[in-house]
């Protein structure tokens, strides 16, 4: 486990060793770690510009699972 902060919210968070980021991170693949929620309005964004079905996110948002949101307050 180790704590990393969001880039952009700047809330500190913890990734557990089954997080999928926590080898992205360890190993450097991924220098900065962006939270779900930052993530979801990045992707909300996304939807704007690109046409993207909410639908289909919502899926994926629920596939990431409950360890992607660990250590939100
Ligand atoms: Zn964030």
């Amino acid at each position: 486990m180790f704590d990393t902060t969001c880039m952009i919210c700047r809330k500190g968070f913890t990734i557990s060793n089954s997080d999928y980021l926590y080898q992205k991170i360890k190993y450097c693949e991924s220098k900065y770690y962006i939270c779900k929620w930052c993530n979801f309005f990045l992707q909300r964004d996304a939807i704007k510009t690109t046409g993207i079905d909410p639908d289909e996110l919502d899926g994926l948002i629920s596939l990431l699972g409950d360890s992607y949101i660990r250590g939100i307050p």
